[in-house]
């Protein structure tokens, strides 16, 4: 028998690679979008596999369906996205994380929830570790997203303790690949399609704030061994690439990787923009096995390649 797994958010960046890599482990793999973010043509390739199968839907409305895993990544992620429709982004967070607890409690499915480091806030502990509990502004422009994220840990982890539910919680930091958004306003895809595209390369601030990122494959490699690893891991567990640097650069690679002759400019930095950002990853090296593989060069060129192709 196949194992039989849901993934809300299928159809999104990191959704459709996790589908991919599922499918290829010899799953029956039910996707679940509403296309907020998301799009078909991240799927397009997988329509026609024997085992997969998508649904049209919001999960801030229930769903009644069988599975033996939830991955629950249903959210838009980047700032331009999740600032859209700010009540819309709490409540695919809070009512989202809702339909899908019960669900899992329904049919005893174990479940995971795709959180960020953003619940971290603006951090003045650097690295973050798990038990970091966090600067975050409950009334700001991020807080639809970092606030519902952080409700989502509280309603499973309260899953957890009132109904012995089979959790699994994860802080994904900055990942970046083939499939992102070539609009959604995050500076990886900002800068390569700016390069491309000849047009100014925009760094927010001086440049001088760092992120740490991880490749896609590297991820999604994270996300399988943290549902599947014994059931007492429920974490939360951080999964990011602890190679840090900073967003200028990042630019200098993105412009020496597409030999693009675009210039630096410098804009105003967003409201709440943290300064610093890097994961302590020594619980997922522990418990996980795990550890990111591919490097940022490597990654980049990647991705640049994917932008190629997208633009023709
Ligand atoms: P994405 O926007 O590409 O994917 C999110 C998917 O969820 C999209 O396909 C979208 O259409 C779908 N969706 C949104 N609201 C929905 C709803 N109410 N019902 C059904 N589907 C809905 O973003 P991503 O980068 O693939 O992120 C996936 C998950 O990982 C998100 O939960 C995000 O918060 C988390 N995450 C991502 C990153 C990152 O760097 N990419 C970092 C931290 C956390
Ligand atoms: N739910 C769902 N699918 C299911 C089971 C439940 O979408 O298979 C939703 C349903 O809308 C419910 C929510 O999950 O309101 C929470 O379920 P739970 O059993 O925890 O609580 P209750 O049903 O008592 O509200
Ligand atoms: N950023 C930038 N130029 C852009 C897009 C983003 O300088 O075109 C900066 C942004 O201000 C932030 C960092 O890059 O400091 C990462 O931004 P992103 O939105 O990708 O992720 P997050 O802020 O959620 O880490």
């Amino acid at each position: 028998m196949k194992k039989r797994i849901l993934v809300t958010g299928g159809a999104g960046f990191l959704g459709s690679h996790l589908c991919d890599r599922l499918l290829k482990e010899d799953c029956d793999v039910l996707c679940v979008d509403n296309y907020y973010t998301g799009s078909k043509q991240n799927i397009a390739h997988l329509l026609d596999h024997q085992y997969f199968e998508i649904i049209r839907q919001d999960i801030t409305f229930p769903l009644y369906v069988e599975a033996e895993q939830i991955y629950n990544l249903a959210c838009p992620a980047s700032p331009v996205h999740y600032q859209r429709d700010p009540v819309q982004t709490t409540k695919t967070s809070v009512h989202g994380a809702i339909n899908m607890l019960g669900l899992a409690k329904r049919v005893k499915a174990r479940i995971l929830q795709a959180s960020t480091s953003e619940v971290y806030g603006d951090p003045e502990v650097h690295p973050q570790t798990e038990d970091y509990l966090g600067r975050v502004n409950p009334i700001g422009i991020r807080s639809c997203y970092d606030e519902g994220k952080r409700c989502a840990e509280t309603l499973f982890f309260d899953y957890y303790r009132q109904y012995n539910l089979g959790i699994k919680v994860v802080r994904i930091f900055n990942t970046y690949g083939p499939r992102m958004h070539p609009n959604d306003g995050r500076v990886v895809s900002n800068f390569i399609v700016q390069a491309l595209r000849g047009e100014d390369i925009t760094i927010y601030g001086g440049g001088q704030q760092t992120r740490s990122f991880c490749y896609v494959d590297d991820l999604v490699e994270g996300l399988i061994r943290m549902m599947n690893s014994p059931a007492q891991v429920v974490g939360p567990i951080n999964l990011g690439n602890p190679s840090e640097f900073t967003i200028r650069e990042l630019a200098e690679k993105v412009l020496r990787f597409t030999e693009s002759r675009s210039k630096l400019i410098f804009m105003p930095l967003p409201q709440d923009d943290p300064q610093q950002r890097q994961p302590d990853i020594s619980q997922a090296r522990e418990k996980l096995g795990w550890q990111p593989a591919v490097s940022v060069d490597d990654g980049l060129k990647e991705t640049i390649a994917y932008f190629k192709r997208l633009f023709g």
